[in-house]
Order: C-alpha cells, then sequence, then structure tokens
C-alpha cells in the first residue's frame, strides 16, 4: 500500500500516481486530445487533461473524489490518442486504487455493487458470464424485475448465453485473484 503525505501541496498524491502508473506527469503538453476522445467527458464533471493538469500542479488528496475516478470506463482512448505516449488510463487506476487505499472512494450508487459482481464471476469462471453478473447485481440492488424485458431480445441476439464459456485460462485468472487477495492482506 502506498502511503500519501498528507501535505497541502499535494505533492504526496503526485509521486503516489507517479509510482503506480510509471507516468512522468511532467511531460503533459496540455493539447486535451484524452478529453476531446473521452466517452464519458459529456457527462462527468472533470476530464482527464484537468485530471492531468491538477495532478502536476500538486493537487491534494481531493482529487481522489473527482467524479471521474468512477464514471472512467477504462477505454484507453485516452492513452492512444495522446501525443506525448502518457498513459492516461493508467493514471485513472492509480486514483481508482489510492481512491480505495485511502478510504477517498466516492463510488456512486451501484458501482461497487456492479464491480463486485462482476470481479465475482470473472475469479469462478476466468473471464465474465453476463446472467451470473446479472443476477448477482440485481440481487444487490433488490430491483429484480428491472430491465428484465429486454432478457429474450439480449438472449436471441447472442449477447447474453445461458451457458458459461469456460475458454480461458481459469487457472490462471484464480491466481492473480489469490495472489491480489495475498497482497491486499498483505498491506502491500
Ligand atoms: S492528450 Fe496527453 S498531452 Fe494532451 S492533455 Fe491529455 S495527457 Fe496531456
Ligand atoms: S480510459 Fe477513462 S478517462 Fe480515458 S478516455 Fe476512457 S473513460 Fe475517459
Amino acid at each position: 500500500m502506498i502511503t500519501i503525505k498528507k501535505s497541502k501541496s499535494g505533492i504526496g498524491l503526485k509521486q503516489a500516481v507517479e509510482k503506480l502508473s510509471g507516468v512522468d506527469l511532467s511531460v503533459c503538453l496540455q493539447c486535451r486530445k484524452c478529453s476531446a476522445g473521452c466517452p464519458v467527458a459529456k457527462i462527468a464533471k472533470t476530464r482527464p487533461s484537468e485530471i492531468m493538469r491538477r495532478l502536476h500542479l500538486g493537487a491534494g488528496n481531493e482529487l481522489l473524489e473527482s467524479d471521474l475516478v468512477w464514471t472512467c470506463v477504462s477505454c484507453e482512448t485516452c492513452s492512444a490518442r495522446c501525443p506525448m505516449g502518457i498513459d492516461v488510463a493508467g493514471v485513472m487506476d492509480a486514483l481508482r486504487k489510492l481512491a480505495l487505499e485511502t478510504g477517498a472512494s466516492k463510488q456512486e450508487g451501484n458501482v461497487p455493487l456492479f464491480n463486485k459482481a462482476f470481479l465475482k464471476t470473472v475469479e469462478m469462471f476466468g473471464r465474465t458470464y453476463e446472467i451470473a453478473m446479472i443476477g448477482a447485481y440485481k440481487l444487490g440492488t433488490g430491483k429484480l424485475m428491472n430491465d428484465t424485458e429486454k432478457f429474450p431480445t439480449m438472449l436471441k441476439k447472442g449477447k447474453i448465453s445461458l451457458i458459461p464459456s469456460f475458454g480461458g485460462d481459469r487457472k490462471t485468472v484464480r491466481r492473480i485473484f489469490k495472489k491480489t487477495k495475498q497482497n491486499k492482506g498483505a498491506g502491500k
């Protein structure tokens, strides 16, 4: 686990993000190409280029509460578009990790529930299994009948399957989950 210094200058956060993501924040040109391509920039209050700038200028832990930290869908468009080759999506990953570790996490609505349901099915089946994920998510929300009318169409179009796919490398995936849990327990 990385400890972020509670300094007003926010230097600790910048260093922690650079360490986790391997990104040198000082090379950002502020061209905003990352923000122009970001699919969630229109609905979020913050944009990826703004996150980059604020980090570089020494923002403190309040940045971990930015809504983009949890609305980001990890599509990596920002990283692909960056003329400086900056892994902006990696920066977002680092911010999410630090937000959870520091308790600054402000996951909106059912986001944590969805993340948990998604990860559980990946751990169990080696890849996502939509029916199990939807079931776990709906049980968690208590809204079992929401959107059920879409189910037959999705099934017909092959968007979801009744049978899980066992084509993935389940052993490797389980090993990753096990190692992650061990690291978490050891406070690394
Ligand atoms: S695209 Fe790259 S250089 Fe441009 S603002 Fe975003 S991070 Fe900075
Ligand atoms: S990875 Fe996140 S921040 Fe980057 S473009 Fe996709 S949604 Fe936006």
